[in-house]
C-alpha cells in the first residue's frame, strides 16, 4: 500500500505547539514510509474559522520547512462530497432528522439519570431516532451508531475500544445551522485523499470509533491510527486559547528552527545541532522509525 498521511489543522488560530507536534509527526511518519504527506484545511465549521487563521498556519508551516507534497485542500470547497455522502447515508436508513435543542439533551438525559461529564459531550439518548421527522432546515441529521463496543488499534495506544452508545450516541453529521460536522468531513475526504495512515494528536482519539463506524457504513476503508501525546498547559489541562495556547512564533528561521525542536523533543527525538529546519527534518526521519515503529501495512 502507498502511504498518504495528512495534517489537517482547522484554522479557527495561529498553529500552537500542540498543533505543532501533530504536524511535525504526521510529517515524519509519512517521510519514514516514504509516503505522501498532506495539508488539508478543515474550515468546514465557518463561524469558528477564518482565511487569515489559515494563511497564518501556512505560513507557519512553510517557516518550518513543512510542505504539502500536493496541493492543499480546503473543506469549505467540498461541500457537494459531505452531501453526497450524506444522500447515500439517508437512503441506506443510516441517519434522521433531529430536532433536538442541548437543553432538550440534557432534559432527556436527566430523565434517564445520567449525569452530565465535564469536557465530554452529552451522549445523545436517541428522542427523536424513532420519529421518522422530515428533512428540513434547522433539523439537524445524526448517524444511527450501532450497539456494542467498538475495538480499535492505535499505533502508540495499543488495543482501544469505546461503547459508542453510552460514550456519545447518535451523533451529527449535519448540524441545525446547516453547517457540516467534523466527523462526516474528515471521513469523506480521507478516503477521497487516499489517506492510509491518520497521525493526530491525542485529543481526537477518541473521536475514531465514530470515524470507523461512518466508514464501515459507507463502504470505505479504514486507515491505520497514530494519536500523538498531548502538549498540555501549565495547568495541566489541554492547550486551548483560554489557558493561553500561544501561536508558534516562526518570525525567524532561528525560531522556527527552535520551535520544531521543542515539538521534536516532546515527541522523545533526540535534537542534534542543526543550522537550518531542513536539517533537523532530515535528522529526525531515522529516530522517528526507532521510537514509534513502522506501520505494518506500507
Ligand atoms: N481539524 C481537526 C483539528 O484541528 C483535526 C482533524 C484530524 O486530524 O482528524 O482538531
Amino acid at each position: 500500500m502507498r502511504y498518504r498521511g495528512r495534517f489537517a489543522p482547522s484554522p479557527t488560530g495561529p498553529l500552537h505547539a500542540g498543533s505543532l507536534v501533530a504536524a511535525l509527526a504526521s510529517w515524519l511518519d509519512a517521510k519514514a514510509h516514504q509516503g505522501t504527506w498532506l495539508v488539508r484545511i478543515e474550515d468546514v465549521d465557518g463561524p469558528r474559522c477564518s482565511l487569515e487563521a489559515a494563511r497564518t498556519q501556512l505560513a507557519q508551516l512553510q517557516a518550518c520547512n513543512l510542505f504539502s507534497d500536493e496541493p492543499v485542500t480546503w473543506q469549505s470547497q467540498r461541500t457537494s462530497h459531505y452531501q453526497a455522502a450524506l444522500t447515500r447515508l439517508r437512503e441506506q436508513h443510516a441517519v434522521y432528522a433531529c430536532r433536538c435543542s442541548r437543553a432538550d439533551i440534557s432534559k432527556a438525559l436527566l430523565a434517564l439519570g445520567v449525569a452530565p461529564e465535564r469536557h465530554r459531550d452529552m451522549p445523545y439518548p436517541g428522542s427523536c431516532r424513532g420519529l421518522s421527522l422530515p428533512y428540513q432546515s434547522g433539523l439537524s441529521v445524526r448517524f444511527k451508531v450501532q450497539p456494542g463496543m467498538k475495538s480499535w488499534r492505535d499505533r502508540r495506544l495499543g488495543e482501544q475500544a469505546q461503547n459508542l452508545v453510552t460514550a456519545v450516541g447518535d451523533f451529527v453529521l449535519l448540524r441545525s445551522d446547516g453547517l457540516w460536522a467534523y466527523q462526516l468531513a474528515v471521513v469523506v475526504d480521507d478516503t477521497d485523499q487516499g489517506i492510509t495512515h491518520v497521525v493526530r494528536g491525542e485529543d481526537l482519539a477518541d473521536n475514531t470509533p465514530r470515524q470507523i463506524q461512518l466508514q464501515q457504513a459507507l463502504g470505505f476503508p479504514t486507515p491505520e491510527y497514530l494519536h500523538t501525546p498531548l502538549v498540555l498547559a501549565t495547568d495541566g489541562e489541554k492547550l486551548s486559547k483560554q489557558n493561553g495556547a500561544l501561536s508558534v512564533n516562526v518570525a525567524t528561521p532561528e525560531l522556527a528552527l527552535g520551535a520544531l525542536q521543542s515539538a521534536a523533543s516532546h515527541l522523545q527525538l533526540p535534537i542534534h545541532p542543526a543550522n537550518t529546519c531542513a536539517q533537523a527534518l532530515a535528522q529526525w526521519v531515522q529516530p522517528w522509525r526507532e521510537r514509534w515503529g513502522m506501520s505494518r501495512h506500507a
